[in-house]
């Protein structure tokens, strides 16, 4: 009697496990305990998962994708020239343990409860927000006045490796009622392997949730390498959210003892701000970019000037160009400030 082949599960039923798979995640998300529990198991697996690759010096997750990139073409290619469909099973399996494993290590993460409600969420008047913006023009022009140059007149990176370190430190010392995580303990940092794709489409830095590896593009300007860091390091301390991510790695950098990190912070702090109060009023937002200090200047005319080279299709944090963004219709009534300036606002005020 053959029982074997019954059991074994066709493309169908992978198809199947991978819809129940959706539905399952998705059920999950709205379950608060569900959520909690894959915070929490991020939290207790996260220094065992970074150690497993932080050892190697490339990033063995790029290497993973361009693995499974190369085989899903592959078993694609079987599919067409024999045409027949029972390859497309190895492609779905591929995909369920793909997806499987994305959910558990990260996914619910996205769920967890967003850090705006831990803070002040006050409505903010446009004479705030203006305020808040002369401030971070101010620490930018004082910090950046004071930094070391390159022989191109841009600020220089003195110390990669005491920057990586110093981020850990600061990430110890969150306020508590914003960060209740576990603290990371080992640094797992890596310039990815897809830098030139990365600087085609304005991709600073990402996290890979199979390996746990922080990656940056190498050859993004130094004025943003900082922040990226920090960025990208955030979320291996368990904040799924861009704009969360970016506001802890604000948290990290601005209370930094290096004053390179402070700067990349804090300008991107500014720029956001810029940027939000530009839909309100556009002369304010021009004249604070007039404002810049001539080595300010310096710094984002290099910053567009990566993304003009590298003809980026996504542009990064802040429009391709400051006419661009300053373009934006000014609008009237109530405004949507992006969700990073909007915890900004509440930490600050
Ligand atoms: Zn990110």
């Amino acid at each position: 009697m053959d029982t074997k082949k019954n059991t074994i599960p066709n493309s169908k039923s992978w198809a199947i496990i991978l819809v129940a798979q959706f539905l399952l995640f998705f059920l999950m998300s709205k379950l608060d305990f569900a959520v909690r529990f894959f915070s929490q198991l991020f939290d207790w697996k996260k220094n065992w998962h970074i150690a497993q690759f932080s050892g190697i010096s490339f990033s063995i997750g790029d290497l993973i994708y361009i693995i499974l990139g190369v085989l899903i073409c592959y078993f694609l290619l079987l599919s067409i020239k024999f045409r027949t469909s029972k390859y497309l099973k190895h492609i779905l399996i591929i995909g369920n343990i793909f997806y499987f494993t994305y959910q558990i290590f990260w996914g619910m993460l996205y769920f967890q409860p967003p850090i705006i409600q831990k803070l002040n969420n006050k409505k903010i008047t446009d004479e705030e927000i203006k305020k808040l913006t002369i401030k971070y023009l101010n620490l930018c022009k004082n910090e950046r006045a004071v930094l070391n140059e390159d022989k191109n007149g841009l600020p220089k990176v003195l110390d990669f490796a005491r920057m990586k370190q110093e981020i850990i430190n600061q990430q110890k010392l969150l306020p508590k009622n914003i960060c209740s995580k576990n603290s990371v303990d080992i640094i797992s940092i890596k310039p990815s392997l897809f830098n030139s794709f990365m600087s085609k489409t304005g991709i600073l830095g990402y996290y890979n949730p199979f390996t746990s590896e922080a990656n940056y593009n190498p050859n993004i300007p130094s004025t943003q390498l900082p922040f990226t860091t920090a960025h990208e390091m955030s979320h291996q301390l368990g904040f799924a959210r861009e704009q969360e991510a970016s506001f802890i790695g604000f948290l990290c950098a601005h209370k930094s003892q290096i004053p390179e990190l402070r700067y990349s912070a804090n300008l991107y702090a500014l720029k956001s701000l810029i940027k939000a109060v530009s839909y309100r009023d556009k002369r304010f937002a021009e004249l604070i970019l007039k404002s810049f200090s001539p080595k300010m200047k310096r710094d984002i005319e290099n910053e567009l000037q990566f993304v003009n080279r590298n003809e980026g299709i996504v542009n990064d944090f802040f429009g391709v160009t400051n006419d661009l963004f300053l373009k934006s219709n000014q609008q009237q009534g109530s405004i949507t400030y992006s969700y990073f300036v909007n915890l900004l606002i509440a930490y600050e005020i």
